[in-house]
């Protein structure tokens, strides 16, 4: 039996309840005034305040609007990472009667990034009470751009992640009911990449297409043969996608364009498939257009890995998760084909990345994530919370 002692195990459970109230008002406070990716000013300053107030030492701007803020326990030990993303969507928030609103303009909190701050530093509060009772380093790390997967790769470039031993973080979910909680080890969310192709003829008479290269017609050639990346070399048991949305290039009917530019994404459940996709892209994309007398240029242009928990740390926030809400409403995660630039942070220190569940099926259906009637069930925070207190306390020992 593993477990806390109870004196420390009850201490907990009254912080957390201590926290409660304070953790929905900052939640409700970060929803009310959203920020888009890359532009979390007030969010940062918010949290910077609050873990200045309770005695961490604040780093700010870190890689961008990142704040990072450590705190020494009584003894030396490991140092643990929480992680919160703290940017908002390009969303207007639906009016439907909600007591709690955006108050921006065309700006949401849409994907639960407001609970994600609130319930960091509800975790700090209360481990900052039990300072006494733990021993290494905690560091809060709100991430900026996360929506954009751009915000954690500045991020670590400026530090943040330096001497973390373990990472933890939530994504509160609203299609999971609140009051569970899901967990997995190993891929819980896919790669996500962005890519752009720039392909290059020369242009001419659209009336005398064989004195000019047209870039058109072999980007055309290119987009239908990366769709053979997935369909003819890629397992039918390995999740890959490989989409071009966007294309763009030439002025009018009669003018063969000198260039022609494709957007794409690629997504990936393991980091092998991750790079073997964006590799052949880029050499299926040149060799097509070289065929066509063209050149294509591949430019990666952001991107993250899958996120991938440690089975050890999994297993550290399954029972954690366990002692918090009940064994029979843990659940077993299953992977999901979003991505989400925590994995950066996992990819350098073992951890876990784990779902709260957010939603209240029985109030009717649940909007998803990113859609105008997002909604989180505020009873999921003090869970999340709790949960990630214990996770922590597990290797502050
Ligand atoms: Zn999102
Ligand atoms: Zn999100």
């Amino acid at each position: 039996m593993t477990g806390l002692a109870v004196d420390v195990d009850s201490r907990l459970r009254a912080e957390v309840d201590r926290t409660r109230e304070e953790v929905v008002e900052t939640r409700r406070a970060v929803h009310r005034r959203p920020e888009l990716s890359g532009a979390e000013e007030q969010t940062a300053a918010l949290a910077a305040q609050r873990c200045a107030d309770l005695g961490f030492a604040v780093r700010t701007e870190v890689g961008g609007h990142g704040v990072v803020a450590d705190l020494e326990g009584g003894r030396p030990g490991p140092t643990v990472m929480l992680r919160a993303d703290m940017d908002a969507l390009p969303v207007e928030e639906s009016a439907d009667g909600r007591p709690v609103r955006s108050e921006v303009d065309g700006a949401m909190h849409a994907c639960g990034h407001d609970g994600h701050v609130a319930m960091t530093l509800g975790a700090g509060t209360v481990l900052t009470a039990m300072r006494d009772s733990w021993a290494g380093r905690l560091r809060l790390c709100f991430q900026p751009a996360e929506e954009t997967a751009s915000g954690a790769v500045p991020m670590i470039a400026a530090g943040a992640a330096e001497g973390v031993d373990h990472v933890f973080g939530i994504h509160l979910w609203a299609p999971i009911a609140v009051g569970r909680v899901a967990v997995k080890p190993g891929v819980l969310f896919g790669s996500a990449d962005t890519f752009r192709l720039t392909v290059s003829g020369r242009g001419g008479h659209g009336g005398m297409p064989h004195t000019a290269v047209d870039p058109v017609v072999a980007a055309a050639q290119v987009v239908l043969a990366l769709q053979s990346i997935v369909s003819r070399e890629t397992s039918p048991f390995a999740p890959a996608v490989v989409t071009i949305g966007r294309v763009s290039g030439g002025t009018t009917f009669n003018v063969i364009a000198d260039q022609v530019e494709l957007l794409g994404t690629t997504r990936a459940l393991e980091r092998s498939e991750r790079e073997r996709l964006l590799r052949r892209v880029e050499e299926v994309a040149s060799g097509v257009a070289a065929a066509a007398g063209a050149t294509a240029v591949y430019e990666h242009a952001a991107g993250c890995p899958p996120v991938i928990s440690d089975a050890a740390m999994a297993e550290v926030v399954r029972r954690a998760a366990v002692a918090t809400v009940g064994e029979e409403h843990v659940d077993q995660a299953e992977p999901i084909t979003v991505g989400d630039d925590v994995a950066c942070f996992l990819d350098l220190a073992p951890g876990c990345y784990f779902l709260v569940g957010a939603g209240h099926p029985e109030r009717g259906p649940v909007s998803p994530h990113h859609s105008a009637g997002f909604d989180i069930d505020e009873a999921c925070l003090p869970i999340g919370v709790e949960t990630l207190v214990r996770a922590a306390l597990d290797r502050l020992r």
